[in-house]
């Protein structure tokens, strides 16, 4: 069934939709992008995705399309448009097409950016039956470059780190810089020692997950433990859980590190109740 998307001001069917071959993201992977989670028809962290887009765009001096209560609107109609339950709303910007090729950002007054935006449907988004078994990961090099706070749509090691678990048999890959780990590839990385939840610190090397900073606040209002530090492999595989969170898996349970067990082999009690935590709280202050 054909989608209705949105681009640069209207609503089209996907057939339709077009942008240029000297869009910047088309040719310089020069853009930024959301991806925000729909369960109920409604809008999972919208204000977090929201202010993540705008802290990428200032970041790379793009110009900001419109303004958040628009941004809101466009998302609320695309839900209605295309009668999403649950699902994922994808935005991109990009600092538009200047109608020829150049490394030189073009002037913003202008060249207009490009605001793409479209729906994913996943019926059953939340009740995932990956979560009863928990997911399998490989460890792979991060060779990205040292801006991973900004959420360029430079994905393709990410993909490539996707393939590579593929081809081991696993579900994800877990990056891994200097002994430590940064992150999965399209996902926050944790381990769980008794009560005590283990993450590493915000700073360039890690996308700052809208998923991530939701529960560590929900697990600290629950007086669970959280220590933000790195960690390495070894440290995971010998851990009690693993688990990792975005904002189309939620919290996801990580079962096998390299081949190797974590705890039991089986979703920790922790990142279940974690999962839980999340989705009945975001759930709530959906909007
Ligand atoms: N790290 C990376 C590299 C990601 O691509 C994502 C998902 N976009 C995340 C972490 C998780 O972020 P969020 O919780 O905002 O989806």
């Amino acid at each position: 069934m054909s989608r209705t998307v949105y681009v640069n001001g209207n609503y089209l069917p996907e057939e339709e939709a077009k942008i240029s071959i000297f869009d910047r993201g088309f040719l310089m992977a020069d853009g930024v992008y959301e991806v925000t989670s729909v369960l109920g028809g409604k809008l999972i962290d919208f204000d977090g995705h929201a202010k993540r887009l705008q802290r990428s765009l200032g970041e790379l001096d793009m110009a900001t399309p419109c303004s958040t209560e628009e941004l809101l609107d466009i998302h609320r109609a695309l839900v209605e448009k295309n009668a999403l339950v649950d699902g994922m709303i994808y935005l991109q910007v990009t600092r538009g097409a200047a109608g020829d090729r150049d490394f030189a950002f073009p002037d913003p007054e202008q060249v207009p950016s490009t605001l793409v935006l479209f729906t994913q449907s996943k019926p059953g988004l939340a009740e995932d039956p990956k979560v009863a078994k928990g997911i399998s990961v490989i460890s792979i090099e991060d060779i990205r470059w040292g801006r991973r706070d900004i959420k360029t749509v430079q994905l393709l090691y990410p993909s490539m780190g996707k393939m590579m678990a593929k081809a081991a048999g696993a579900d994800d890959a877990w990056m891994v810089e200097e002994g430590a780990v940064t992150e999965g590839t399209s996902n926050n990385a944790y381990i769980v020692k008794g009560n005590k939840i283990i993450t590493r610190a915000l700073s360039h090397d890690i996308l700052h997950g809208i998923t991530r900073a939701a529960v560590l606040r929900f697990a600290r209002e629950a007086q669970m433990e959280v220590e933000e530090r790195s960690f390495s492999i070894d440290e995971a595989q010998a851990a009690d859980e693993a688990f990792i969170t975005s904002a189309s898996s939620f919290v996801m349970p990580v079962v096998e590190i390299d081949g190797a067990k974590v705890g039991s082999g089986t979703p920790g009690r922790v990142a279940l109740r974690l999962r839980e935590i999340y989705l009945e709280e975001s759930r709530k202050a959906a909007r």
